[in-house]
């Protein structure tokens, strides 16, 4: 079984609004999940637009991350309030949060991403972390969301590091799916890793000019934005289980395991992660393209102001034997490193990023 997309998806100035009716016609008492303060005012938005359709609908934050803790307590939530459905407002914390409770709790799901910093608002997949964001597990859900509401106006207000975290993210599917799933004998999955390398060069065009203008009537940030949110997910939809990820996700989940007074974005980290892949290609699997692609990726990634080594995602991989720590994490058994075509042993780890990181200021 398969969920390639949500059923029904709005996109544009006007998603919200055009998706009213539906919303509507499925939900009498909807759960408005959300977290940030400071997104507060478009979640108060929603609620009087929905309060003026004679829906009764309640509000719940989550307090940390997509966590267990969080987790429940919403689900408790939503018994005593009877709510019929979540509507997820927020980024992909909030979306991954609200789609795991409505499948616990067989409702409906509505996805509001309020930033185009990752595909959540369209995948069947939650990643759950602990309350202090280091990463746990992902979980494959049965079906995508209801409903998706991929507002412009909305996304317009996010912070231009949200696009930027969004596009390292999206870049990723092609260099990890490309890299994993090139020997796979299915013509869907093929046809998945060659739009996730229409979408990378998308990116590679439009992602600067996004970001330094970030206007709806600029046509590359509404390309990106879309992007980086839609067709980014339709990736992971049409790819399944088969178009996996790779090193750079490997590498994400064992970085959030130490805890930095700082907190990152799931895309910040993620090209982080992405260089470290392309590294390790080079030095496993002597692919000359590799270095190429992180000459490339840096230029970019520069552009967006985004991090492009550890120690600027504030770890000092030398100190607290953090070096065998993201080793032991990235080689753990359940490890997507494992769905790299080569062997891979924590030896490789530990010298792949101490010698990035002693280079970091020569890349
Ligand atoms: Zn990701």
């Amino acid at each position: 079984m398969q969920s390639v997309s949500p059923e029904l998806i709005f996109r544009g100035i006007d998603a919200w609004e055009k998706a009213l009716p539906e919303i509507t016609k499925i939900t009498k008492n909807p759960l408005i999940l959300g977290r940030s303060h400071n997104t507060y005012h478009l979640r108060d938005k929603i609620f009087r637009d929905l309060k003026n359709n004679n829906l009764n609908a309640d509000f719940a934050n989550l307090h940390f991350d997509c966590c267990y803790e969080d987790i429940s307590r919403i689900k408790s939530i939503i018994s005593k309030n009877f709510n019929d459905s979540v509507i997820s407002v927020g980024g992909g914390k909030v979306l991954d949060a609200g789609k795991y409770i409505a499948e616990c709790l067989d409702i409906p799901c509505i996805t509001v991403p309020l930033s185009a910093s990752t595909c959540a608002g369209w995948t069947a997949l939650s990643n759950i972390y602990t309350k202090n964001g280091q990463f746990i597990k992902d979980v494959s859900l049965r079906s995508c969301p209801k409903i998706l509401v991929y507002d412009h106006k909305f996304i317009q207000t996010a912070p231009s590091r949200t696009l930027a975290s969004g596009i390292a993210d999206a870049l990723a599917k092609w260099y990890e799916s490309s890299l994993t799933s090139a020997t796979i004998d299915d013509g869907l999955v093929q046809q998945a890793i060659q739009i996730s390398r229409v979408l990378r060069d998308q990116l590679l065009i439009n992602g600067e000019s996004a970001f330094k203008h970030q206007f709806e009537n600029n046509p590359s940030w509404r390309n990106t934005i879309e992007a980086c949110g839609l067709t980014a997910g339709l990736v992971g939809g049409i790819g399944g289980e088969k178009c996996r990820t790779a090193a750079a996700h490997a590498i994400h989940n064992s970085i959030t395991q130490i805890i930095t007074p700082n907190k990152f974005l799931h895309g910040e980290i993620v090209g982080v992660g992405l260089l470290l892949q392309l590294r390790l290609e080079e030095m496993k699997n002597k692919n000359k393209l590799a270095d190429q692609s992180i000459k490339q990726l840096l230029e970019l990634m520069k552009n967006l102001n985004l991090p492009t080594n550890i120690s600027q995602l504030g770890i000092d991989v030398f100190k607290n034997q953090n070096l065998d720590k993201l080793a032991e994490f990235t080689c753990r058994d359940k490890s997507e490193i494992h769905f790299l075509p080569f062997e891979i042993s924590k030896k490789d780890i530990v010298e792949l990023i101490a010698n990035f990181e002693e280079q970091k200021i020569k890349i």
